[in-house]
């Protein structure tokens, strides 16, 4: 019996492909800008979110960091929302190693920040005040169950920036599946930000790495910003050349993870007990919640549950999310729904 890991998109193994693509890698120095490979997933990347260039990196924090750092000094400030991956999940860097102040706004649950509160929350010209700088952005926004932020949302924001001599930096961990979900490009997502990073180590499968894109002069000022942070890697073609299989092969098959996620958003709300948060997913993640009087907590489920084979990552008290990818089938769906209805009645 197969593992079903639904713990997250970035439990996805390097597909076969990918492995050949790494083993045959052209590769040299990417510090001195010789690697051949590297330089081609960056081309790619920056033509896919329509930018001027592009720039890879270990992972999506260093790519949110290096993005917020090239976009502001020691005591600017960002705003961002209370429930971002920046804010919560990046252990504090862009104030730890950058000295730049976050602005919390309050998330709503699809994932958005109020145009009124950013506003609101832009300083005005005052010598007691940090300086507002850049407004971050997160599509799918994940904490939100995998929200999607639309075109003309993201176009008002961008706008909103531009009036007031603002930057606009986009996390994009899933932005390919935010474009499946709603048909478009990514790359029309991406328009109006300055900057926006994605990752190829989640859904996308590739082993390691993100990427950030935007004008040349700011990736220019991020190339020496990821040197600092330590993240100047040399024959990292190896790790390119998967990240281009990954881009080239696996952002078309996106809607298959979000038909499985609605699948299972749609068995589990069969089940007494599962309260499902949204019974039509908008991307890979569903999340549920268990209710008060299950005999079974999170931590009772997941153990349930890992003796069958499927992993499950609990969020929160009695709050579960579960993540669609490439490795889990419409048999790991079955699987999962029906393991869950066997161990919620036991
Ligand atoms: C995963 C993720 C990141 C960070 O990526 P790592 O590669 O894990 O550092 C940033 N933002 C969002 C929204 C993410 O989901």
């Amino acid at each position: 019996m197969s593992v079903v890991d639904l713990r997250s998109d970035t439990v996805t193994a390097p597909t076969p492909a990918m492995r050949a693509a790494l083993a045959s890698a052209e590769v040299g120095d990417d510090v001195f800008g010789d690697d051949p490979t590297v330089n081609r997933l960056e081309a790619l990347a920056a033509e896919m979110m329509g930018k001027e260039a592009a720039l890879f990196v270990p992972s999506g924090t260093m790519g949110n960091l290096a993005a917020v750092l090239a976009h502001c000094g020691r005591g600017d400030e960002v705003i961002l929302g209370d429930q971002c991956h920046t804010f919560n999940y990046e252990a504090g860097g862009i104030a730890a190693l950058g000295g730049v102040h976050p602005m919390p706004v309050r998330t709503t649950p699809d994932g958005r920040l109020p145009l009124e509160a950013i506003e609101a929350a832009i300083r005005t010209d005052n010598v007691h005040f940090p300086t507002t700088r850049l407004i971050c952005l997160e599509n799918t926004h994940n904490r939100c169950g995998g929200a999607v932020l639309d075109e003309p949302y993201t176009r008002a924001v961008g706008e909103l920036a531009k009036r007031h001599g603002l930057k606009l930096h986009l996390d994009g961990a899933r932005i390919f599946n935010a474009a499946a979900s709603l048909g478009v490009p990514a790359s029309r997502l991406a328009a109006p930000a300055d900057s926006v990073t994605f990752c190829l180590s989640k859904a996308l499968c590739a082993p390691v790495g993100s990427v950030l894109c935007g004008e040349q002069p700011y990736i220019g000022r991020a190339r020496r910003i990821r040197k600092q942070l330590g993240g100047g890697m040399r024959q990292a073609g190896v790790l390119a050349a998967a990240g281009i299989v990954a881009l080239e092969t696996m952002v078309d098959r996106l809607p298959e993870d979000h038909r499985r996620a609605r699948a299972l958003a749609q068995g589990l709300g069969t089940i007494p007990g599962i309260l499902v948060e949204d019974a039509a997913p908008p991307s890979n993640m569903v999340y549920i919640r268990l209710a008060p009087d299950t005999p079974l907590d999170e931590a009772g489920l997941q153990q349930a549950l890992a003796s069958q084979r499927i992993k499950i990552g609990p969020v929160g008290p009695r709050r579960i999310r579960f993540v669609l990818h490439y490795w889990v089938d419409d048999e790991g769906v079955e699987r999962t729904v029906q393991a869950i209805r066997l161990a919620m009645v036991a």
